[in-house]
């Protein structure tokens, strides 16, 4: 098995939920372009829809990257309030969330609509971050394994190898998200495995060895290097403390 410090990159993406107006993420942009040390990690934040064209300029010329939340799976058309993969792209995303635990559960979105938003973020030319993850319910019922198998093979099952190479996995126990109750470097890189496993069973091993699996969930400067330590854990997707600039470069830096 190839070393995976050699095939992979690490990754952190800040994840701003609905925090951040245009100036405030503005600001945020240029403090994080400003601290943060050249490493090996690449860096991508993911603001608000209304903050995207603005934080792209702020970022502009530098090494992190832009990210949306979401995305609708139309190009365009009569869907209010939907923005699309071709109007992420435009806007300077080359990143996007799909399957983000609050959009399963607040939102509603299931398995086939996380499916057809990856693959418009596919289509559009970016990188779709699907994100997976079992409730407390489930993990406490032995099914943790299984519900994040299947949300990974709804995605991935019929990805061409193209499309494959632009994919990302984050892994979000849904316990763990805003609770301040991190999955222990165990629990991650346990499940890490499975979806590892899964990627090789649904894709083959090679591109399995080639698909970065970030982990989030409570992530801090405290536990970041712990987490960052299993072998099949690439990245961390960081919520909370992606708000402010010294608690999230302390997990970049932690990261690279
Ligand atoms: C997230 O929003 O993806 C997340 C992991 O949040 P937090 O770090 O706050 O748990």
């Amino acid at each position: 098995m190839p070393d995976h410090e050699s095939t992979r990159r690490t990754v952190v993406i800040g994840n701003w939920k609905m925090h951040k107006t245009s100036a405030e993420g503005v600001a945020l942009a240029a403090e994080l372009v400003a601290g943060l040390e050249p490493g090996r990690a690449a860096v991508a934040v993911a603001p608000p829809f209304t903050a995207l064209a603005p934080v792209a300029d702020a970022l502009r010329g530098s090494s992190v990257s832009l990210a949306a939340q979401d995305v609708f799976h139309e190009r365009e058309g009569a869907f209010t309030g939907a923005v699309s993969a071709p109007m992420l792209a435009a806007a300077g995303c080359s990143i996007v969330l799909v399957g983000h635990s609050e959009r399963r559960h607040v939102f509603g979105d299931r398995d086939e609509d996380v499916r057809r938003k990856a693959l418009a973020v596919l289509d559009a030319g970016m990188r779709p971050v699907v994100c997976v993850g079992e409730t407390l319910e489930q993990r406490d019922a032995g099914d943790a394994e299984n519900v994040v198998r299947s949300q990974v093979e709804a995605v991935v099952a019929r990805l061409s190898e193209a499309q494959l190479a632009r994919l990302t996995v984050a892994y979000e126990p849904v316990w763990a998200i805003g609770t301040g109750r991190t999955a222990t470097p165990e629990i991650a890189e346990a499940m890490h495995r499975v979806i590892r496993a899964s990627l090789a069973a649904l894709a083959g091993s090679g591109a399995a060895e080639r698909t970065p699996i970030l982990y989030g969930g409570s992530v801090k400067g405290d536990n970041a290097g712990a987490i960052l330590a299993g072998a099949n854990v690439d990245g961390l997707l960081v919520g909370g403390a992606s708000l402010r600039a010294d608690s999230f470069l302390t997990i970049c830096h932690a990261a690279g």
